[in-house]
């Protein structure tokens, strides 16, 4: 069998030190591969180049479609981007997976029985860093969901729990708040859900969710989240299992894959042979997992985990009374390299299987192409710029000058709200209000659709009337359903 490239960084701080401990206990354990290593990080940053990664850099990704990746140090202040990012987004690495797994009694945890994946959405919600400065009270992020989106991150957590032999899958989401973007995912969810009737399927509101994994995650098995819900939660995951310098990731893409640890640089660390290697080692069990080499990532977990059960740790999981010895960055990996071939006597040993490689022709699509649905624009939101000095009460003012300067031409003002509350009409005194409105108009007849040229008229009524609007929203239905949500007391 010939060897497999991959591309293989070494990043900032301690990244080196844990690189070269994990690529030596695969070398030893037999992995066939051939590395091609690239610069990135805090050089690439410092020599003016704000992605943190060079061209060429990029060519070897798309040449080897597999990513060994070291933590890399991103420079405080300037105009630096996130490298991890900019390479999720960019090579389309729509799934981060982080198995969360404890290992008691040798690594102290609260959580003696854990072993969750969290399956996290990589590409978008309010990751895709558009915000904007609207007034002088209000910045806004745009989350943004899409139905691809969730399709893919949904069907890989099912697809994942089916190969992996998981039982269950949850789904966290906040869809009593967020009706249309978390109500999408929930939406998703349930269609995609159904396909897969020998996996249990289960969702939870995410405040709750996320109570109820940090305190009983043994009854939690694969969890699947949107982009921020999941950044969050799979840092408190992987804590909580004992250590965020465990866990491993991959970033999986329909083309190419990135696997790494999931703490930073550790720069305090750095240069000193003491940092755990084993979040990016086991970020590389995943990957030899990913790349057709299963018996190299049994063989390699199976004898980190029994060096982990011979108490031979590093300084940051050492515990006086349960360890044994602590050891360096170097000798940790020479001790996993020596027990190549043992087993785990009291944690449970891991086993993987080839995963086979399904003909192009049976490959279930990822996501559905969607045929556009019959979409009619029923009204717009105006976003306004606007204070009179008062926190209280100000809407009442508003809305009657709105009307006056605004309705007309087929249209009318129907409602007014301050950051999702209505205050216009019959709004209440107490609704703390600032600068920052955003006033409904629909067609002055119910049920009736507009124009774009009346929107444009209506933007140029509000404009004349001195009013300073930010932006606006359609309002549209799709098929008859309405695209758009109701004001808190509309
Ligand atoms: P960090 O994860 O580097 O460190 C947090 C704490 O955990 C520190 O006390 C550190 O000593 C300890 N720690 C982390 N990994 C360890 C290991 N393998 N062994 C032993 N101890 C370990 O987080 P930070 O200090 O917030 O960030 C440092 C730098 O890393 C920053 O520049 C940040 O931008 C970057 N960062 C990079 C990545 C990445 O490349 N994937 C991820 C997170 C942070």
């Amino acid at each position: 069998m010939s060897n497999v490239p991959i591309t293989v960084a070494h990043g900032d701080g301690i990244g080196p030190e844990i690189m070269d401990a994990t690529l030596h206990i695969l070398k030893e354990a037999g992995a066939r591969i051939d590395i091609e290593t690239i610069d990135i990080g805090e050089k690439v940053y410092l020599s003016g180049n704000s992605a943190g990664i060079a061209p060429e850099s990029w060519e070897s990704l798309r040449r080897t479609k597999v990513f060994l990746k070291a933590p890399i140090t991103t420079p405080q202040g300037g105009g630096y981007k996130s490298l991890n990012v900019t390479v999720r987004k960019t090579l389309g690495l729509y799934a981060n997976v982080r198995p969360c797994v404890s290992y008691h009694p040798f690594i102290r945890t609260k959580h003696p029985v854990m072993d969750v994946v969290i399956v996290r959405e990589n590409e978008e919600d309010t990751y895709a860093g558009i915000e904007h400065r609207q007034t002088d009270m209000v910045e806004q992020c745009l989350k943004l969901i899409s139905r691809p989106g969730c399709e893919k991150i949904v069907r890989y957590a099912f697809e994942y729990a089916v190969t992996n032999n998981r039982k269950k899958v949850t789904a966290f989401m906040k869809d009593n708040i967020m009706k249309q973007t978390d109500g999408l995912f929930h939406k998703v969810f349930d269609e995609i859900s159904a396909e897969y009737p020998g996996i249990e399927a289960d969702h939870w509101i995410v405040d709750i969710g996320a109570a109820k994994m940090a305190d009983t995650p043994e009854n939690f098995d694969v969890i699947v989240m949107e982009n921020l819900y999941g950044d969050i939660l799979s840092d408190v995951a992987a804590q909580i299992a004992g250590s965020v310098g465990l866990a491993g990731s991959a970033n999986i893409g329909e083309q190419i894959s990135m696997f790494e640890a999931i703490h930073g640089s550790a720069p305090r660390r750095a240069g000193q042979n003491l940092a755990n290697p084993s979040g990016l080692f086991l970020g590389s069990v995943m990957m030899m997992v990913h790349i057709g080499q299963p018996d190299v990532a049994e063989a390699a977990h199976n004898a980190w985990l029994r060096t982990i059960e011979d108490g031979i740790h590093t300084y940051d999981i050492f515990k006086e009374g349960v360890s044994k010895e602590k050891v360096g960055t170097k000798e940790f990996a020479e001790a996993v390299a020596d027990r190549l071939g043992q087993k785990p006597e009291t944690l449970k040993a891991v086993e993987y299987k080839q995963v086979e490689e399904v003909a192009e022709a049976d490959k279930k699509p990822i996501y559905s192409v969607l045929n556009p649905a019959k979409k009619e624009l029923v009204g717009v939101d105006v976003f306004l710029h606007w204070w009179n000095g008062n926190y209280y009460g100000a809407g009442a003012d508003l809305g009657p000058k709105l009307e006056a300067a605004a309705n007309g031409d087929g249209l009318k003002l129907v409602m007014i709200s301050n950051r999702g509350t209505k205050v216009y009409p019959k709004g209440f005194e107490d609704t703390f209000c600032v600068d920052h409105w955003r006033c409904r108009f629909m067609a002055d007849e119910e049920g009736k659709s507009i124009s774009h040229q009346q929107v444009i008229d209506l933007l140029s009524r509000v404009n004349q009337g001195g009013f300073d609007f930010i932006k606006m929203e359609h309002l549209c239905t799709f098929d008859g359903e309405p695209g758009f949500s109701l004001g808190q007391g509309q």
